[in-house]
């Protein structure tokens, strides 16, 4: 058994906690593209101080090469918590990421998320040169 052995996957569009990975079609090298990496985007997951997205990490591999780079992390801290008790905070985060980044290489993105009580999720999209 090892820490990969219990990281789910499925269809993003039939499960919820599935990070969705938007990002542009064709890449080219060197020039920046807009990534979003968002939880729940079909079938939306709970957010609530006893059951939200935890965080959402995001990992490339060129295609030339045999290890990962983290290219992005994102933790969300406000899930309602309140000195009036859970849920009646003034404040949600959304398991919701966008950010930009450049590639000399094509390859393979890959986002990981941690649902506080359902444990990591992972999915991965190409990215992909023009032929
Ligand atoms: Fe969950």
């Amino acid at each position: 058994m090892s820490f990969g052995d219990n990281i789910q996957s499925a269809d993003w569009k039939k499960e919820k906690h599935i990070p969705a990975i938007e990002l542009p079609e064709v890449i080219e090298a060197g020039k920046p593209f807009m990534v979003t990496v968002s939880v729940g985007k079909e079938i939306p997951h709970p957010n609530t101080t006893e059951h939200h997205i935890r965080w959402i990490d995001v990992y490339f591999k060129p295609e030339s090469e045999k290890f990962l780079h983290q290219v992005a992390h994102f933790d969300f801290t406000a899930h309602a918590e309140s000195t009036k008790g859970a849920n009646e905070g003034a404040v949600l985060a959304h398991p919701v990421a966008a950010f930009s980044m450049t590639v000399k290489e094509p390859g393979m993105l890959i986002a990981l998320e941690l649902c506080n009580i359902h444990g990591v999720w992972e999915s991965a999209a190409d990215i992909k040169f023009a032929e």
